[in-house]
């Protein structure tokens, strides 16, 4: 799912002038239509009853006749289930109390009607006899009412234009809000038949492939067939006198799979346009992840009156058409329809994955940019964590910044620690492994599964960014040394975040000088962590995670090397600033208490100043030296202990 975000209006300049007009506009998407009702739903929980775990949802055969312009509908549903563990006699589902129960009878002949007790959104229905492991029950439920006033998502009887437009959105708890069920994400029913009988002239889209759309004299029944397990919130319907139009995804040599599109009529040219890479799309997605997961039923687009997208299954439920929301929820059909958060909870294995999936079709679509340029759009630095502790709680369930945008940053990050083979094959294999697909998985399987792949230990960086807060905040500086045939860099990093703890990453560092770059990784997860990186010239410039890996912040400082760290070497370090005009640090290093000396010379070997002279502790020690009144040019500093001599060269300039 995603809300069109009305506060954010980000400038594209920061990737170049060149820029490609990518259209972001999701971002700024305005609620156009004037009528959308936004409305405080009711928070419930994701736990399931003790009676819901005794069963398996198989099977939900719904059957609706839906009055358009008189917000009412009337429903019959046919759920088949399974008993998993001891027998039952009663079977629990939710349903929102505000519709009313016509009746309940057991599948069969004679028709047997059955007692219910309905409290809460939970209603209690008698089975005609014990059921055992094993066994199915089979049962009717026939209801009425209006559910468009439900409390827990959203069955809205809008208008378009002077038309009735009917839309829902489930997700998280909706569909109790008009169809009964076992309402949780980790309980899809193997498949689903749904009939839907409108006025003629309406057309109504959902879930499946569409097997026959029959006319009586005044209203036309639409009978959509979901063959694939669905979550319950992922169940759709969108009413409207759609106009449609159809592309096709073709795969291998021979298939091809329909894209349906039903727009409002006076959408229809600019939709033409809007929905054109949505074919390539899938074609891409297809090839990084699998193949699409519901390929021998259809994609489509609905358009509804939510300024935002909704990924229902096979068929995405739009109130935009910018071409990163097209490629957010069509990737939630791999990430949230096919392999589905197992708990609320978990909501970031849906969106953080949409999410980065914009990245990647970004940078495939645009090649001159790369998802690291992508993600500089989705930088979370606030408090709170990924994973949703209570769904109850004050912060939202849908908060952008966690479950999408520092959630994305996640993959991004994880694709940088293992590298981008290792990345695609965790998620291809997450995907297409019989394990997830058609099921739920949670956070820990999902960090089970990379671990198994990568063989990493990935622990520890799932735990600082998965369930704490915050961001490493980087401090780092450094200096050189000449040695027979190059330059050493030392480089020392501080963590100075106080909000969270210490955080275990790699970091990429990158040492420019006038003749090249050289790309290291070092390995960080100390307070203060001291790194000695070989290159041939002299070094002019060393980045932290240039390219974009890390969600972080990151500041050289000159000051932070002269804190605690030990070194157990003697060592004089690069003066700074170099060079510099009229004062500079030197800093050296003692491991043990010793008597030294610190003299500068200029370039002649003629004496200039003396720093340091007697006995100094052990640690790091700072020097300044003042140049006033030194002409510009090479100065060099002499450090002696015992019997060893270390130079550095300063230069003065003017
Ligand atoms: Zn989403």
């Amino acid at each position: 799912m995603k809300k069109s975000f009305v506060f954010l209006l980000i400038s594209i300049s920061i990737l170049g002038a060149q820029a490609p007009k990518i259209d972001l506009s999701f971002r700024v998407e305005k609620a156009s239509r004037k009528e959308i009702r936004y409305k405080a739903l009711a928070k419930v929980n994701d736990e399931i009853t003790d009676n819901q775990q005794l069963f398996d949802i198989q099977y939900y055969n719904l059957d609706m006749k839906i009055n358009v312009r008189n917000p009412g509908v009337i429903g019959r549903i046919l759920v088949v289930g399974e008993v998993v563990k001891e027998p039952i006699s009663e079977v629990e589902l939710n349903f929102w109390q505000g519709l009313s129960i016509t009746k309940i009878y057991a599948a069969g002949r004679p028709m047997r009607e059955l007692n219910y007790q309905w409290s809460g959104d939970i209603v209690r229905v008698n089975l005609d006899s014990v059921y055992a492991q094993g066994g199915l029950f089979k049962f009717y439920l026939e209801y009425a009412g209006d559910p468009s006033d439900n409390p827990y998502g959203y069955f809205a009887f809008d208008a378009y234009n002077g038309e009735s437009l009917i839309w829902t959105l489930n997700e998280p708890y909706g569909a109790r809000g008009w169809f009964p069920c076992k309402d949780v994400p980790s309980d899809k029913p193997d498949s689903m038949d749904i009939r839907v009988q409108v006025p003629k002239g309406f057309i109504v889209a959902s879930n499946g492939k569409l097997v026959s759309q029959k006319d009586t004299v005044n209203s036309t029944i639409f009978h959509w067939q979901e063959r694939y397990p669905i979550a319950t919130y992922l169940v759709s319907l969108a009413i409207h006198p759609y106009a449609q139009f159809s592309d096709w995804y073709i795969f291998g040599d021979q298939d091809s799979m329909e894209v349906q599109y039903y727009v409002m009529p006076d959408h229809y040219s600019s939709r033409l346009s809007d929905y054109r890479k949505t074919v390539k799309m899938i074609a891409y997605y297809s090839e990084i992840f699998g193949q699409y997961p519901f390929i021998n039923e259809k994609y489509g687009h609905a358009e509804f009156g939510w300024g935002g997208g909704m990924e229902h299954q096979t068929i995405t439920s739009l109130g935009g058409a910018s071409e990163l929301l097209i490629a957010h929820e069509l990737a939630h059909q791999w990430w949230g329809d096919a392999v589905t958060c197992h708990q609320f909870h978990d909501l970031w294995l849906n969106e953080g994955f949409a999410s980065y999936a914009e990245a990647l079709w970004y940078e495939y679509e645009y090649p001159d940019y790369t998802a690291s340029d992508y993600q500089l759009y989705s930088e979370y630095f606030g408090d709170g964590t990924i994973y949703v502790e209570d769904l109850n709680g004050s912060e939202p369930l849908f908060s952008k910044g966690l479950r999408y945008d520092k959630a994305s940053w996640v993959l991004h990050m994880l694709r940088n620690v293992v590298g981008d083979r290792q990345f695609f094959e965790i998620l291809q294999t997450y995907y297409q492994s019989g394990k997830f697909r058609y099921k739920s998985a949670t956070t820990e399987d999902f960090i089970e599964h990379c671990q198994t792949v990568s063989g990493l230990n990935l622990d520890q960086f799932f735990q600082q960014w998965i369930f704490e807060e915050y961001y490493p905040d980087y401090h780092y500086c450094w200096n050189s040394a000449e040695v027979d045939s190059g330059h050493i860099v030392h480089l020392t990093i501080r963590q100075e975040q106080t909000n969270t703890g210490l955080f275990w990453m790699p970091i990429d560092v990158r040492v420019s000088t006038l003749q090249a770059d050289y790309d290291f990784r070092v390995w960080d997860s100390l307070q203060v962590q001291q790194f000695d990186l070989y290159v041939k010239d002299d070094p002019k410039l060393v980045e932290l995670d240039p390219d974009n890996w890390i969600l972080k912040k990151v500041k050289l400082t000159d000051t932070s090397i002269v804190k605690e760290k030990q070194i157990n070497d003697f060592r004089l370090y690069q003066n700074y600033p170099n060079p510099f005009n009229p004062m500079t640090t030197v800093v050296f290093n003692l491991p043990v208490r010793a008597e030294i000396r610190l003299n500068v010379y200029d370039i002649l070997g003629r004496h200039i100043d003396m720093l340091a002279d007697g006995i100094l502790n052990a640690g790091f020690h700072r020097v300044k030296f003042d140049g006033t009144g030194l002409p510009s040019g090479v100065y060099i500093c002499k450090f002696e202990y015992g019997n060893q001599t270390r130079f550095k060269k300063m230069v003065l300039m003017k």
